[in-house]
């Protein structure tokens, strides 16, 4: 099931946002090593020995870097049957690889969440989104911006990036080995790390690093286990992980539930329990048979989830015309050119599809259909307005993980060397990508933070003695 509802029921047109999810169908990769040809000892040891856990996008990016520049052996482990399943799913099927180079929203507030900005700032400025492109390109993939500032491969598939990452890895020598997945890794008191793999594998390494994703998409290999293994380290975790970039459930009687299928540019905001904006974000919103899903709702999601957990009164209200506000709103039904106008086509007038404008003015009471706006009395006015600008949502929850793109919360930067991305609590092991507490909104953020931090640690694996 796709993650924002029936993509399917999206309709063409200039409302919409085509941000198809499709099944997990994942074409097979070779496997690089036969684990039967390679591993005929269970154990694996060597001081030289860089052991990777997790062959994502921040796994694989950390492995070529770090191989590059390295004699070093490096191998990746990942639990997954096939590797890169993010990759193949993200961006519909396409892989939104980073954001716009040229208006990087790096400095934009909450564009980033998580650890605090100026630290996920600082590792992202190491290797932004205008070297990944030029990176890319140097692996074969060329990218294309598109109107939003996204940026694709121009193959408009994302089998193209995941193949030129393995490609890229293969032919600097990095053993990729899947499925292989770990389950404990402890570290001796010369500093040298033990994996212990659910095959009963042992692979010893003077250098870890932990790229094993969040939790969303769980089915992908990315289930979390990644934080037990930081934890097992010496590391915390936030007090919270939740689902980010996650659709929304509503109460089974709220009226978007009738409208599925239908997407509109939307402003919505999150308000504490005493009324107070915490955020809001413009964007397509996608009504479904659940609720709520689309860009600008994925990009709200972790706020409202966050704000809810520490006031259960927090509430999500929907703007059906973005740039209108309660005062503009009235001024504009209060003009006399428009007075023979009824309401439902005042917002069918304003690009709002038919039945959302329908279904939006149903839900005031008394509202008279085929009755003018002149005809209206100042409650039932203030009312549509209400209903229109400022309509407070019954969300009940999200959808979780196994819909959600990405992870909120994580090991927190601060225990994390910025320079390097090595462990400041245990020296020799690196933690990269989504395990870090740091999510992107919507538009290539969430990739731009793996192959940054990856880079990093890449590099300081690469360079130091
Ligand atoms: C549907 C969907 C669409 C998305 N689209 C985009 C997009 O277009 N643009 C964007 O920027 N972001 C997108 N994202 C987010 C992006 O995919 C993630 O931010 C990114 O993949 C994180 O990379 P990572 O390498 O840290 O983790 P992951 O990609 O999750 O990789 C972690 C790897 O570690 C392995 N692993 C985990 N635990 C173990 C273990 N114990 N032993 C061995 N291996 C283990 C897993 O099998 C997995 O292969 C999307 C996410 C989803 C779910």
């Amino acid at each position: 099931m796709c993650p924002y509802g029936r993509a399917a029921e999206y309709p063409g047109g200039m409302r919409s946002e085509a941000i198809a999810y499709p099944t997990l169908r994942i074409r097979p990769i070779p496997l690089l090593h036969s684990p039967t040809a390679m591993h005929t000892p269970t154990t694996q040891s060597s001081a030289d020995l860089i052991i990777i856990i997790g062959a994502g996008a921040a796994g694989l990016m950390t492995a070529i870097q770090a191989a590059r520049t390295t004699g070093r052996r490096i191998t990746v482990l990942d639990g997954a049957a096939r590797i890169g399943a993010k990759i193949i799913v993200s961006g519909g099927g396409r892989c939104n690889v980073t954001c716009d180079p040229d208006t990087a929203g790096t400095e934009q507030p909450h564009t980033y969440n998580g650890s605090s900005p100026a630290a996920i700032r600082k590792v992202i400025r190491r290797f932004d989104a205008r070297q990944t492109v030029d990176y890319f390109q140097s692996i074969g993939v060329e990218l294309t911006r598109e109107d939003s500032g996204k940026m694709f491969p121009v193959t408009n598939r994302a089998s193209t990036v995941l193949d030129a990452l393995i490609h890229a890895a293969e032919k600097s020598g990095v053993q990729i080995e899947y499925p292989r997945r770990v389950q404990t890794v402890t570290r001796t008191d010369d500093g040298q790390f033990t994996c212990h793999t659910d095959d009963g594998r042992k692979y010893c390494a003077a250098r870890l690093v932990l790229a094993t994703g969040g939790k969303s998409l769980p089915k992908t290999g990315s289930d979390g286990h990644g934080y037990e293994l930081a934890r097992s380290l010496g590391h915390s975790l936030t007090p919270r992980l939740f689902p980010a970039l996650v659709p929304l459930n509503v109460s089974t009687d709220c009226f978007v539930r009738t409208v599925p299928g239908i997407a509109t540019p939307a402003a919505v905001s999150v308000r504490s329990s005493t009324g107070a904006k915490i955020i809001e974000f413009t964007g397509s919103l996608l009504c479904t048979h659940f609720g709520l899903s689309g860009p600008v709702i994925l990009d709200v999601s972790r706020h409202y989830l966050d704000a809810r957990a520490g006031d259960p009164g927090t509430q999500l209200l929907i703007n059906w015309l973005p740039g209108e506000t309660f005062d503009t709103f009235e001024e504009t039904l209060l003009d006399r050119r428009i007075a023979r106008l009824t309401p439902l086509q005042l917002l069918t007038q304003r690009d709002l599809p038919r039945n959302l404008a329908r279904a939006i003015t149903a839900q005031v009471p008394n509202l008279g259909r085929s009755a003018p706006l002149s005809s209206m009395t100042r409650t039932g006015r203030r009312a549509f307005i209400r209903a229109t600008v400022e309509q407070a949502i019954p969300v009940t929850g999200d959808r979780g993980f196994t819909h959600a793109e990405v992870t909120a919360g994580g090991v927190p930067l601060s225990e994390v060397q910025l320079k390097t991305m090595e462990s400041r609590i245990c020296p020799g092991l690196y933690l990269v990508g989504e395990i870090c507490d740091v999510d992107g909104r919507i538009g290539g953020y969430n990739f731009q933070w793996a192959w940054s931090s990856g880079f990093v640690a890449g590099t300081a694996l690469a360079t130091e003695s």
